[in-house]
C-alpha cells in the first residue's frame, strides 16, 4: 500500500513514512493510493470478535509490510488496555432506531484517545527499530493536547510539547495536560488564542533548520494514522446493528472533518452505510458549504462545543480529493483560493458527488443546551455539548435506517454545562478522580517563536 499527497506533488511514501510526516511536503494531505475492499463475508466474520481483534483486521491491509502480524497484535493491544470499558466503544439505545456510539472511555474522556493511544503505539515501535528519536509538536484548544501526552507519556525516544492558550482551556483538560510527571511530558501555557499556538506550530514546521535539530513530527488530526484508527468504530458498531446484512446511518459532531472522515473510509471498504451525516455547531462551513456548494470561511465564533470551533476544517480536503475524481492539480488551486480569498465554489459534479454521501446540519447553542436536557430527561444519559449536537442533528435525519450519533466526550469533561442543562453535575470516573488534587507543572511562554523554540531546544530529553 503506498500513500499520495492529496495535492499531487509530494513523494509516494509507505504507512511508516506517512505517519511520522503528517503534513505532506507540498502542503497536502496523505491518502491510500486505493482502499482495499472488505468482502461481505469478511465484514460478516467481525460479529463477536473483540475491538481489538476487529481492528486487526479492518486496519491490518493499509499498513503493508510496516509490522509483523504478531507486533501489530501487541501494539493494539497495548492501545487499548488502558481504557475503562471492555468494549471499548459501548453502544447505547437513545430511542427505536437511534443509538449512540460512546467512544469516551479512554484515558483523556475523548475520542481522540482511539487515535492517539495506538498513534503512540506505532510511533515508540518505529522508533524503537530505527533508533531515530522525535520531538512531537501540537497545538490544541484542549481535547487533542491532553490525548496526545496521555500517549506519549514515559515512551521512549520521544518528547512531547504541547501548546495551549493560557487561560482558554477548561481546568479538566489544563489538569490532564499539566499534571502527568513523566520527564519527557512539556505542557507549555502561550499568552495568546488557539490560532496563535496553532501559527507557532506551523512555523516551527516551516522553519527547516529547527525541525531537522529537534526531528519534528506532528500527530494533529491530519495525520492519517489517526484516521485509520477511527475506521473500526464504525465497523464494530454497524456490525453490532446487523451489518452487513442490515444498511446504518452515523451522526457525526464534526471540527476537521478527521472523525467523519474515517466513516467515508468506511464506507468505501464496503461497510454499508447509507449516510453520513455531518453536525457542526454554529461554526457551520460544511453545513453551509453542502447546502450551497460556497465553502467560505466566517470569523469562530466561540460555542459551549470547543472543540468544534473551527474556521477551515482541514481533513475536508480528502473528500474533495475524491469529489474531483482524485485530480491533485484541481485540488491545490482550490487551496490557494481559501488560503488568498478566504474560500471556494465547489463545482456542480464534485458537490453531487458529496452529497451521494454526506447530509448535513447545525445546532444552534440553545439547540444544544435543550437537547441535553430533554436527553437526560427520557433517557438517563447526560450528554458533553458536543454529543448534543451530534444528537440534535441526527434526530432531524431519523429513517427507517437505524442512526449512530457518535458520542465524542465524556460529559464530565464540561460539567458546567451539563450542570446548566440537567442540574446534574457529572461526575470524573473513578479512575482520575484525583486529578485536582495531583501537582501541575507547566511553563508560561510568550508569542514568540524564538523563545519557543529555544524552550524546546533545551528541555527535551530525547
Ligand atoms: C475533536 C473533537 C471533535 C471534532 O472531531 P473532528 O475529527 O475534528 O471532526 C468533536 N468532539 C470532540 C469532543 C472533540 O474532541
Amino acid at each position: 500500500m503506498q500513500y499520495i499527497s492529496t495535492r499531487g506533488a509530494a513523494p509516494v511514501l509507505d504507512f511508516e513514512a506517512t505517519m511520522l510526516t503528517g503534513l505532506a511536503r507540498d502542503g497536502g494531505l496523505y491518502l491510500p493510493d486505493h482502499v482495499p475492499p472488505m468482502k461481505q463475508s469478511e465484514i460478516a466474520s467481525l460479529a463477536g470478535l473483540s475491538y481489538e481483534e476487529q481492528a486487526f483486521v479492518i486496519m491490518r491491509p493499509f499498513i503493508g509490510t510496516a509490522f509483523e502480524d504478531d507486533e501489530f497484535r501487541e501494539i493494539i493491544a497495548r492501545a487499548y488496555a488502558g481504557f475503562g470499558h471492555p468494549a471499548r466503544a459501548p453502544l447505547k439505545q437513545l430511542a427505536p432506531n437511534h443509538f449512540l456510539l460512546e467512544l469516551f472511555h479512554g484515558p483523556t474522556l475523548a475520542f481522540k484517545d482511539f487515535a492517539m493511544q495506538l498513534i503512540g503505539q506505532l510511533f515508540q515501535a518505529a522508533l524503537k527499530r530505527s533508533g531515530q528519536r522525535v520531538t512531537i509538536v501540537g497545538a490544541t484548544s484542549g481535547d487533542t493536547g491532553s490525548a496526545a501526552i496521555e500517549a506519549f507519556r514515559g515512551l521512549d525516544n520521544v518528547d512531547v510539547f504541547i501548546l495551549y492558550p493560557h487561560g482558554r482551556v477548561s481546568d479538566v483538560q489544563r489538569r490532564q495536560m499539566t499534571t502527568p510527571s513523566e520527564a519527557n511530558v512539556h505542557a507549555l501555557a502561550v499568552d495568546g488564542d488557539f490560532d496563535t499556538c496553532q501559527a507557532l506550530v506551523k512555523d516551527m514546521f516551516n522553519d527547516f533548520a529547527f525541525r531537522d535539530e529537534v526531528g519534528l513530527a506532528g500527530v494533529n488530526s491530519i495525520n492519517w494514522a489517526r484516521v485509520l484508527a477511527q475506521v473500526v468504530y464504525y465497523f464494530s458498531a454497524a456490525v453490532s446493528l446487523g451489518a452487513p446484512h442490515r444498511p446504518v446511518s452515523f451522526t457525526v459532531p464534526t471540527g476537521n472533518f478527521g472523525d467523519i472522515f474515517a466513516g467515508y473510509i468506511a464506507r468505501a471498504m464496503g461497510l454499508p452505510i447509507e449516510k453520513l451525516v455531518i453536525a457542526t455547531n454554529q461554526n457551520d462551513i460544511l453545513h453551509r458549504a453542502l447546502e450551497s456548494g460556497g465553502y467560505v470561511t466566517d470569523g469562530v465564533k466561540p460555542s459551549i462545543s470547543p472543540s468544534m470551533d473551527i474556521q477551515v476544517s482541514s481533513n475536508f480536503e480528502r473528500a474533495l480529493f475524491d469529489a474531483y475524481g482524485r485530480d491533485g492539480t484541481a485540488v491545490a488551486q482550490l487551496m490557494d483560493e481559501l488560503k488568498s480569498g478566504g474560500g471556494f465554489q465547489i463545482s456542480q459534479g464534485a458537490l453531487e458527488f458529496l452529497r451521494e454521501t454526506f447530509a448535513s446540519g447545525r445546532a444552534s447553542e440553545d439547540e444544544t443546551m435543550a437537547t441535553i436536557t430533554r436527553t437526560a430527561k427520557a433517557t438517563a444519559e447526560l450528554l458533553c455539548p458536543h454529543s448534543a449536537v451530534g444528537v440534535h442533528v441526527a434526530e432531524a435525519h431519523l429513517s427507517a435506517t437505524p442512526m449512530v450519533t457518535l458520542a465524542t466526550a465524556h460529559p464530565a469533561k464540561f460539567p458546567d454545562a451539563v450542570e446548566q442543562a440537567t442540574g446534574t453535575r457529572p461526575a470524573l470516573p473513578e479512575r482520575m478522580a484525583d486529578l485536582f488534587d495531583r501537582p501541575e507543572r507547566v511553563t508560561r511562554l510568550p508569542n514568540d517563536l524564538a523563545a519557543v523554540e529555544a524552550h524546546i531546544r533545551e528541555n527535551r530529553t530525547a
